[in-house]
């Protein structure tokens, strides 16, 4: 059964309906990006997962079981088990590093400050920040504070991450320290769904690359073949302008 299954799903912002039916699987532990040109989808399947966008029709299960979006305590349910990291990381600037990370599980989730304050410095340890745990978001690099954010996600202690373009705001030279800490979560066996520009950190991470186009999943399957063989038209004129 896999982890995460998104089942012909629909979504509309207003009239305008915007994704046509999205399918694709991710399994246990497994990295799946989605990749296409900007307006395509991918943004909004991120955030029908997290139930920030509304799915009128099909369903999305995790570990077998549909997730019911129209209770609001199912929303909070679904949001529990996937937590999403954006492009803009948005860090209180008003507090430490620390406390940014561990905010949410003391405050939301009630839980206790001290444990929460260990596992939170093991998840800096993991996205390599637990030097800067004192420090406060105008005193660190854009990298930084986005490897930050990820830790923060981390702390709600989700099941399945999910990045959109977390690298895409960041100067070149800062880029690779954020991919590294993504790849030591994937090595670590967590379950991820990413959204990224980055096409060779793409086809070394994923176990599955989706190319979608204009709301619509176009081709689907492991990187060599969708990188160095994609079948259709649209997928081959995609590569062709960014790789
Ligand atoms: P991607 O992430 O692949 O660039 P998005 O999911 O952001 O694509 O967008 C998919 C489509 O939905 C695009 O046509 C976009 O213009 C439209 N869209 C995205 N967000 C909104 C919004 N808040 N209101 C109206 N239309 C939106
Ligand atoms: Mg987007």
């Amino acid at each position: 059964m896999p982890h995460l299954a998104v089942n012909d799903i629909h979504a509309k912002y207003g009239k305008l309906e915007v994704l046509h039916g999205i399918d694709f699987d991710v399994d246990r532990g497994e990295v799946v990006s989605l990749v296409g040109p900007s307006g395509s989808g991918k943004s909004t399947v991120l955030r029908a997962l997290v139930g920030l966008t509304p799915v009128t029709s099909g369903s999305i299960e995790v570990d077998g079981t549909r997730i019911d979006y129209s209770a609001p305590r199912a929303v909070r349910a679904a949001r529990d088990r996937m937590a999403i990291v954006f492009q803009q990381y948005n860090l209180f600037q008003n507090m430490n590093v620390l406390r940014n990370v561990t905010l949410a599980p003391t405050k939301v989730k009630g839980r206790n400050r001290k444990e929460v304050e260990a596992e939170g410095m093991e998840l800096l340890k993991l996205v390599g920040m637990d030097h800067k745990a004192k420090a406060f978001p105008d005193e660190l690099s854009g990298g930084q504070q986005q490897r930050v954010a990820i830790a923060r996600a981390l702390a709600l202690r989700p099941e399945i991450l999910l990045l959109d373009e977390v690298t895409s705001a960041l100067d070149p030279e800062l880029v690779n320290e954020v991919l590294d800490a993504i790849r030591r979560l994937a090595s670590e066996g967590m379950t991820m769904l990413i959204v990224s520009h980055e096409m060779s950190f793409v086809r070394e991470v994923s176990s599955k690359v989706v190319f979608m186009d204009n709301g619509q999943v176009v081709e689907a399957g492991d990187p060599s073949a969708i990188f160095d063989g994609p079948k259709s038209d649209r997928a081959r004129d995609f590569f062709g302008k960014v790789l």
